[in-house]
C-alpha cells in the first residue's frame, strides 16, 4: 500500500510503514502446528479441528500474558492491565473470566515507539520530518533524509561553499565518503536546490539530507520543501540502482572475444612487433585485401572492385599514426596509436605520404600470405619488380 492510500484510508499521518508481518506469523503458527502432528496432509474437517484448537491455545497464551504467564509478554502500551499473579488467583472462576473478558474489550491503543533512539529529536534542523508533510517518500527514508540533514547541520564545518564561486554552491559533507563531498547549489530566492549526480538520494528521490541541510543553512528549507511536493516526483528505482555504477558497465572489457576466420585475420604477431618502432622506419607488408579497408591511404581513392578478385586482390599496408579530420574539434589530427593504412600496390601511392619508398626494400612479405599467392600473383608481383622466391611444388 502506497503512503499516499494509508494516509487517505486514515492510517495516521505521516502513515506508518504497512506490512503484512501479523498475517504471516499467524500462518506460520497454524503450519507449525501442524507440522508438530507430522501430518503433511489433512483434510478440511481434520483441519477445522485443529485449527480450533489452536485458536483455543491461542486465546488461553494471551490470558496467561495479563498474569504474567506464559509464552507471550503484555506491550508496553497495555502494561497497566497486567493482573498480579496472586490476585487472580484469589477470584472465584468466574470473577477470573470476568476479568480476562475485561482485558479482551480494551480498545487498540497506539503503537508506542519500543526504541526511544528511534524517535531521536532533530534540534538543529528549523523542521520536522512530519512538519515536511512530504508523503511521496516512505516515512522511514524520509526519517532517514532529515536524520542525516541534521548531522550535517550539528557542525558548522560540514557545509563549506566552493571557493571563488558567488552563487550558493557548497561542498557538503557526505557521511559515506568522507574525503569526496557532495557539490550542492542552492538558490536562496527560489528554494531551487539540487545534489549532484553521485548523490543516490537524489538521484532516486531527488531529496536528500545534503540538500535539505544546505536549503537549511540558506534559510530556504520550506521553500525547498514546497517546490519538492509540487514537483509530485517519486521514487526512481532504476536510476537509485545505476548510480555511481562506472560507466562501462555491462560492457566486455575487450572490444571481442570472437575471433573470426579468413585471410584478413591473421593473428597479431607481426603486428606488434612493428606497432613498437616508431613511424619512421615502418616498412610497407604486403597483404590481401578484405571487406572493411575502402580507401589508398596515398591517393585518398577508394579501392575498386576489380581490386577484390585476384590477382588483383594484393595491396601494401604500413603501421602509421594515421593523420585524420577531427568532426569534433575540426582540425587535423594524428592517431595516438600505430594504426594500418593500406595503399594500392604501386610505388607512386606511397611515395605521396613516403617518398623515400622503394618496392624492392621496403615491402616484407609474411609466411602466411606467401602460401596463399597464386602463381597469377607471383606473375604480377614479380612484374612490379618483387623478388619472390617461392618453391616450386
Ligand atoms: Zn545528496
Ligand atoms: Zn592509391
Amino acid at each position: 500500500m502506497t503512503s499516499e492510500l494509508q494516509a487517505m484510508c486514515g492510517f495516521g499521518f505521516p502513515p506508518k510503514p504497512y506490512t503484512q508481518n501479523a498475517n504471516g506469523c499467524m500462518n506460520s503458527v497454524i503450519k507449525n502446528s501442524l507440522k508438530s502432528d507430522n501430518q503433511s496432509k489433512v483434510d478440511p474437517f481434520e483441519f477445522a479441528k485443529k485449527l480450533e484448537k489452536i485458536v483455543q491455545q491461542q486465546e488461553r497464551e494471551v490470558k496467561m500474558a495479563f498474569v504474567g504467564l506464559g509464552e507471550y509478554k503484555v506491550k508496553e502500551e497495555y502494561r497497566h492491565l497486567l493482573i498480579p499473579e496472586d490476585q487472580f488467583w484469589r477470584k472465584n472462576a468466574s470473577q477470573r473470566e470476568a476479568a480476562l473478558q475485561r482485558l479482551q474489550a480494551q480498545p487498540l491503543r497506539p503503537r508506542q515507539p519500543e526504541d526511544e533512539s528511534a524517535e531521536k529529536t532533530l534540534n538543529n534542523l528549523s523542521m520536522s520530518p512530519e512538519d515536511s508533510q512530504i508523503i511521496s517518500i516512505p516515512y522511514r527514508i524520509l526519517l532517514d533524509i532529515f536524520d542525516k540533514a541534521d548531522d550535517i547541520r550539528q557542525n558548522e564545518r560540514n557545509i563549506v561553499s566552493v571557493p571563488g564561486s558567488d552563487q550558493s554552491i557548497y561542498f557538503v559533507k557526505d557521511r559515506c565518503s568522507l574525503d569526496s563531498p557532495r557539490k550542492v547549489t542552492c538558490n536562496p530566492n527560489t528554494g531551487l536546490t539540487k545534489c549532484d549526480n553521485k548523490c543516490v538520494r537524489w538521484k532516486g528521490y531527488k531529496f536528500c539530507g545534503h540538500t535539505v541541510a544546505v536549503a537549511d543553512k540558506e534559510r530556504c528549507l520550506t521553500k525547498f520543501v514546497e517546490k519538492f511536493k509540487k514537483q509530485g516526483t517519486t521514487a526512481n528505482l532504476s536510476q537509485m540502482s545505476c548510480a555511481n555504477l562506472p560507466k562501462n558497465r555491462g560492457k566486455k572489457p575487450q572490444k571481442s572475444t570472437q575471433v573470426r576466420k579468413g585471410r584478413c585475420n591473421i593473428p597479431p604477431s607481426v603486428v606488434t612487433e612493428y606497432q613498437e618502432d616508431s613511424e619512421q622506419h615502418q616498412p610497407c607488408h604486403l597483404t590481401f585485401m578484405a571487406g572493411l579497408i575502402k580507401k589508398c591511404y596515398g591517393c585518398q581513392q577508394n579501392f575498386s572492385d576489380k581490386q577484390r578478385h585476384p590477382p588483383h586482390d594484393l595491396i601494401l599496408k604500413r603501421y602509421d599514426h594515421r593523420v585524420y579530420n577531427s568532426p569534433k574539434s575540426k582540425t587535423m589530427r594524428k592517431t595516438k596509436t600505430l594504426q594500418n593504412t593500406y595503399f594500392h600496390l604501386n610505388v607512386d601511392c606511397v611515395r605521396k605520404k613516403h617518398p623515400q619508398f622503394e618496392f624492392s626494400t621496403d615491402v616484407i612479405l609474411h609466411e602466411e600470405i606467401k602460401h596463399q599467392l597464386s602463381s597469377q600473383h607471383v606473375q604480377l608481383l614479380e612484374s612490379l619488380g618483387l623478388d619472390i622466391d617461392i618453391e616450386e611444388v
